[in-house]
């Protein structure tokens, strides 16, 4: 049967139904929709103002790649500058080829890129050097505890070093659904009243963060990078098989089965929630080694290096600091805690 005209243009055959709302769209239709849905979602949330220097997490995974893509695209609209700021964990046979997928990309998009590294940022620690100590003390399933909060601290530090004023991620909406989950099945109730939002407006001196692709979903992610044939790394980490996150995505995929809404019902929902007095957090205050904001004595990154420096990691992940049991969030800058997402895309 052939595919119907472009709901849009009426010109070209569809090439696909959007996953949500069923509409039938030809590539350019569908790119073009996409693009003035993440414009909406900037100018509706007055996220990057005119001027600002914006430092796009890029990990060479899809997300981050679609996201610098439409922001390239979206500059002469917006006034705002772009600088890449990659993350490298040091995880052998992982982060060398997606960092050069980043590189391919800058390159290609004359867009300037920094590369921080975890081994100069941390005293010499590696992703693969935290795996090691870790699996020592039976805790190897926390690597993406230490690798969140460690890769939070050095984008914020390499946004610092090119002079932005604003940083962006490439969380998708299946991201932020998954994350709302995980908070939920955890209890966490600090990380479910902070979840909500399209990000964080820069408190304690911290760099504004937003989420530009908050209301995307990840097919839909997808479906864009094939269409504007977007050159992206899909290889999955080697720590993410252990990740607690696998668990919130199964969920997911279960729940949206059964009600293809869940995804943003989730991500609304998270916007919603409004904790008692007695659940709130303590309002944080500064971390007594490095400044940044902390809700106890020591940041989380201070609080995760002090334990590894003293060979004790679970120091900062027990019981005691339930609190630091965050981990990455797939897809920026840094690297999903998520088997690659298929490049298929459904067509007609
Ligand atoms: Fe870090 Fe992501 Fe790998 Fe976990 S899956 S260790 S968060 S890069």
């Amino acid at each position: 049967m052939p595919a119907p005209p472009c709901a849009s243009c009426h010109a070209s055959r569809a090439a696909l139904r959007r996953p949500r709302s069923g509409q039938a769209l030809c590539g350019a239709c569908f790119c073009a929709a996409f693009e003035a849905e993440v414009l909406h979602t900037v100018l509706a949330g007055r996220l990057l103002p005119p001027g600002a220097v914006v430092a796009v997490g890029a990990s060479g995974g899809k997300d981050s790649t679609v996201l610098a893509h439409v922001l390239r695209a979206l500059t002469p609209r917006l006034g705002i500058s772009l600088q890449l700021v990659a993350v490298d964990e040091g995880i052998g046979g992982y982060r060398d080829a997606a960092l050069a997928a980043v590189r391919r990309q800058a390159a290609r998009w004359e867009l300037p890129l920094t590369v921080v590294a975890y081994e100069d940022l941390f005293g010499g620690w590696t992703m693969d050097a935290v795996a090691r100590s870790t699996a020592g003390s039976g805790r190897s399933r926390s690597c993406c505890t230490f690798c969140g909060v460690l890769r939070r601290r050095a984008l914020e530090e390499g946004a610092r070093r090119v002079g932005a004023t604003h940083i962006v991620t490439g969380h998708n909406a299946d991201d932020m659904a998954e994350t709302v989950l995980m908070n939920f099945l955890r209890g966490d109730a600090g990380r479910l009243a902070r979840g909500g939002g399209l990000g964080s407006p820069g408190e304690g001196g911290a760099l504004p963060r937003c989420r530009p692709l908050q209301f995307a979903s990840q097919k839909e992610v997808v479906l864009y990078a094939h269409f504007r044939r977007l050159d992206y790394f899909s290889e999955e980490c080697v720590y993410a098989p252990e990740a607690f996150r696998g668990h919130a995505r199964d969920l997911l995929k279960r729940l949206e089965a059964a009600r293809p809404s869940a995804v943003l019902d989730l991500v609304h929902s998270a916007e919603r929630l409004a904790l008692a007095p007695a659940a709130r957090p303590p309002r944080p205050g500064a971390c007594s080694r490095c400044g940044a904001l902390a809700s106890r004595a020591l940041c989380q990154a201070c609080a995760l290096l002090d334990g590894l420096n003293r060979g004790r990691p679970r120091l900062a992940i027990g019981k005691g600091r339930r609190g630091l049991d965050e981990e990455a969030t797939p897809g920026t800058p840094g690297d999903p805690a998520r088997p690659p997402a298929s490049k298929a895309v459904p067509t007609f």
